[in-house]
């Protein structure tokens, strides 16, 4: 039951209230997800592993959990412990990663592995301040792992808690010219105690109650707090930002298969779009059309339509080329499993299949 304690923070909620309704709902209603140890088993003295719950983090910056949770238990398979990971080939983990997004993550999860095990001996360190210095580990994961691993009482704020943040304060202006705002709110009502079940906890109750489109205010532990339920405009909330158009880029690209469906590939630099991936050839994308053909090689080459793509900062439009070919052309290698491919070289050969 929630605590009779008060304790008033600087944003007027009655904090203990909020976070002891929060932690009581989430006791009967926490997610069952395959890094997650639940509130039972950590009452049981049971902590998660902290290479589980980075991992996890770091994976579910760019995709949702239905899309994580297999992908997951794969790299745990695979590579069971961070010395493991450390251990393994970068083309690997890049090829495990595919269709993830963001290629760079992969490369700084690779390098923090390697990083956790030469420096700190195969163990996470357990504070903000230490984890802040690994790479590719930024303020939410650092907290999020420190909160999560460690019950450290660190802040953690991803889009969920943004919005449920937004919410109860009501706040009405797009979130991300308030995000110190937000954070400042949501530090204020971080327990000390059960910190990481108090993370989570917001995170779930972001995902499956407090939802973006349609809140289940009805169904909410912490409604009684909530100032935008009280005036009634929660599905305002959050305020959209102006649309920004996201520009078109054009370009070729080009899939050259033999006989057993493999395809020539060749691999991308290592700075830039799927840095060290291996991926098709294609011409350079343009933002004033199409650009002229450039062919990587001489080969029978006949258009089969084109692919779209959309990317973080602009949309792609790629018209495929298909030849088929006995010999690989110097400089490349065959792929023969598509799944290693970036989702939109692997749609060109699905098109041109
Ligand atoms: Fe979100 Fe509604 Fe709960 Fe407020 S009462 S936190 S809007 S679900």
């Amino acid at each position: 039951m929630a605590s009779t304690a008060t304790l008033r923070g600087q944003t007027g909620k009655d904090k203990t209230g909020f976070s002891d309704r929060l932690l009581d709902w989430y006791d009967d209603n926490a997610r069952t997800l395959p890094w997650r140890t639940g509130p039972a088993a950590r009452r049981g003295g049971q902590m998660p592993d902290p290479y589980r719950v980075w991992l996890s983090e770091v994976m579910l910056q760019q995709t949702t959990v239905a899309t994580v949770s297999p992908r997951f238990e794969t790299f745990l398979r695979r590579w069971p412990t961070v010395a493991d990971l450390a251990a393994a080939p970068i083309d690997d983990v890049l090829g495990e990663w595919a269709g993830l997004g963001y290629y760079a993550r992969a490369r700084n999860l690779h390098a923090c592995a390697v990083a956790v095990t030469e420096r700190f001996g195969g163990q996470f360190p357990d504070t903000e301040e230490e984890l802040l210095t690994l790479p590719g580990i930024g303020q939410y994961t650092a907290a999020a792992v420190a909160a999560i691993a460690f019950d450290r009482p660190a802040t953690v704020v991803d889009g969920n808690v943004d919005r449920v943040i937004v919410r109860q304060f009501a706040l009405d202006r797009p979130v991300r010219e308030i995000k110190p705002e937000i954070y400042a709110h949501a530090a204020d009502l971080t327990p000390v105690a059960r910190a990481g079940d108090y993370a989570q906890a917001m995170m779930d109750l972001g995902a499956t109650v407090c939802r973006p489109k349609s809140p289940q205010c009805l169904l909410c532990p912490v409604r009684i707090s909530c100032d935008a339920h009280a005036e009634g405009i929660a599905s305002d909330l959050p305020m959209k930002p102006a649309k920004k158009a996201r520009p078109t880029r054009y370009g070729h690209v080009y899939a050259a298969v033999n006989r057993a469906g493999a395809v020539v590939t060749e691999k991308r630099a290592d700075k830039g779009l799927f840095g060290g991936m291996a991926g098709l050839p294609t011409s350079d994308w343009s933002k004033d059309g199409l650009p002229d053909r450039d062919d990587p090689f001489p080969a029978d080459w006949v258009e089969e339509g084109a692919v779209e793509h959309t990317l973080t900062h602009f949309h792609l439009v790629l018209t495929v080329w298909r030849a088929g070919l006995s010999r690989l052309p110097k400089g490349y290698q065959w792929t023969e499993d598509m799944s290693t491919l970036p989702t939109v070289f692997r749609k060109a050969v699905e098109i041109s299949a």
